[in-house]
């Protein structure tokens, strides 16, 4: 399968870059993960949205789902071939009000993951891990059915121990790496040292940092991850628009 990332920041795009969103293909199957800000632009340079067919939420917040309304519309209003009749959109069902936001007439509909089964979609065969984080939020841990490929996202957590075991021995791990190591205060996302040490205790060959901090150098966050994994982790930075084999 091939992750494409779009959008990488975290909380608020910067410098034209927009925040969470990543394009997962397997085969002629195109799920879109996390729909941020300036998701809809990104993905437009590599992919028609109509050909998505679906779009996997991990959690609420603005800047997983800004996107989402107008994706909807693009739904609703672009004349095209479309790869579904009707685009699925998988959502918690913790939050009623936004799972109910999910459908748009004619366009799309909210279909409800069991954060606790196992979710089948298409080419994939994806299971979720609660995080700690302010709003009920699920790490997907996704692998390619066909191939046994596995991702591992963590969607937005801080850390906490149930981490590591359901990471481990994906072949890349896509990390929440909000803070450098230093961070003081309050936590809803990994460090670069945590993220890292993740990585280590996971076993996981291939740790991408993502959910970036838009100011501060990130080769710095980079060097800090790779102090914590180790050598038996290749550490990269993602940057918007870049595609992995997995
Ligand atoms: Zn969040």
């Amino acid at each position: 399968m091939k992750l494409t990332v779009l959008g990488c920041y975290g909380g608020y795009p910067h410098n034209g870059i927009g925040t969470s969103s990543y394009l997962l293909t397997s085969g002629d199957y195109h799920l879109l993960v996390d729909c941020g800000s300036g998701a809809l632009l990104a993905l437009e340079e590599v992919l028609d949205p109509l050909q998505l067919n679906a779009v996997l939420l991990t959690h609420y917040h603005h800047d997983h789902t800004a996107d989402v309304g107008v994706l909807q519309y693009l739904w609703q209003l672009k004349q095209g071939k479309r790869a579904e009749p009707v685009l699925p959109i998988y959502g918690h069902t913790a939050d009623p009000l936004n799972f109910g936001g999910l459908t748009w007439p004619n366009a799309t509909v909210g279909q409800a993951y069991e954060p606790t089964k196992t979710l089948q979609l298409g080419p994939f065969s994806i299971d979720f891990l609660a995080t700690h984080h302010p709003v009920p939020a699920y790490a997907p841990r996704i692998t390619e059915t066909a191939t046994g490929a596995t991702l591992a996202f963590t969607a937005d957590t801080a850390a906490f121990a149930g981490l590591a075991d359901w990471a481990t021995g994906v072949d890349v791990l896509l990390a929440d790496t909000n803070f450098f190591a230093n961070h003081q205060g309050p936590a809803w996302h990994l460090t670069s040292t945590q993220a890292g040490n993740l990585a280590r205790q996971a076993g996981v060959k291939r740790l991408l940092l993502t959910h970036l901090p838009q100011t501060g150098d990130l080769t710095q966050l980079a060097t800090e991850a790779q102090a914590a994994a180790g050598d038996a982790t290749a550490v990269d930075v993602v940057t918007a628009g870049s595609s992995y084999e997995i």
